[in-house]
């Protein structure tokens, strides 16, 4: 059994077909992550609906960047009230791509605290997104006492290795199998730290994404560590479990 422990499902037309599909390919389990406020209340439903849905609720930086101070009010208000359906805080974070100028940056970090604090208020674990912010993320992140997912890190060596340290979750995607650079720092990820995501529907090659993909995710990794298919999927999946209290 696979767990996709990154998708964003209330993104996708068929639920019904693709947790269908997913069974059919061996996944089991996937956690959504929520971007906005529409995306957590579609989120919840989802998680109430499915056994195999779990899910995640938070703010996306790249969406904070869109809205008004009141609909982000409301939505943080709308987390707090439904905070007892989420397994995580997610997907939560900075990013530098799509925040230029200093005052969104300081949105950014600012909705990323409120959100850490959160979580750490109702003992969750955050699933965090660090898009060309990967050192000043994982500095925002050293007060925050609860246990940390970093979704398709692509920090240098030294990021890496710092999160590592500090016994950081990643989570990996297809980016593994059409990206080298990234397929390495992949393979620098100690298995007991390790999980598998898809981001979906996020398109490789043109082609969207689905959950079951983290199969193929899992398959690579298992070719290029040099280790089992079996090995790969049985210590991904109990990181997950443990990680989320699923
Ligand atoms: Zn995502």
């Amino acid at each position: 059994m696979f767990i996709d422990v990154h998708c964003h499902l209330e993104m996708f037309k068929d639920i019904n077909g693709l947790v269908k599909e997913s069974l059919l390919n061996q996944t089991q389990k996937m956690i959504s992550s929520s971007v906005d406020f529409n995306s957590m209340k579609k989120n919840i439903e989802f998680s109430k609906k499915f056994d195999e849905i779990e899910c995640c609720l938070g703010l996306h930086p790249s969406n904070i960047l869109l809205m008004k101070e009141k609909e982000i009010d409301l939505s943080i208000d709308f987390l707090k009230k439904n905070i007892h359906c989420a397994v995580a805080l997610g997907e939560i974070g900075i990013d530098f791509k799509h925040a230029k100028t200093t005052e969104q940056k300081e949105k950014q970090i600012k909705l990323y605290k409120k959100q850490l604090e959160i979580a750490e208020k109702n003992v969750l674990p955050v699933v965090t997104h660090s898009r060309f912010a990967e050192k000043k993320s994982l500095e925002l992140l050293s007060d925050f006492k609860g246990k940390v997912l970093l979704h398709w890190f692509d920090g240098n060596k030294k990021t890496i290795l710092d999160a590592i340290r500090k016994k950081y979750f990643f989570s990996v995607g297809p980016a593994v199998i059409y990206n080298p650079d990234y397929l390495a720092k992949a393979i620098s990820i100690p298995l007991n730290l390790l999980m598998l995501e898809t981001d979906s529907p996020v398109e490789f090659n043109g082609e969207t994404a689905k959950p079951f993909w983290v199969k193929k995710v899992a398959e690579k990794l298992a070719k290029e560590k040099g280790i089992s298919l079996k090995e790969i999927e049985e210590q991904t999946t109990k990181n997950a479990e443990e990680f989320f209290s699923i």
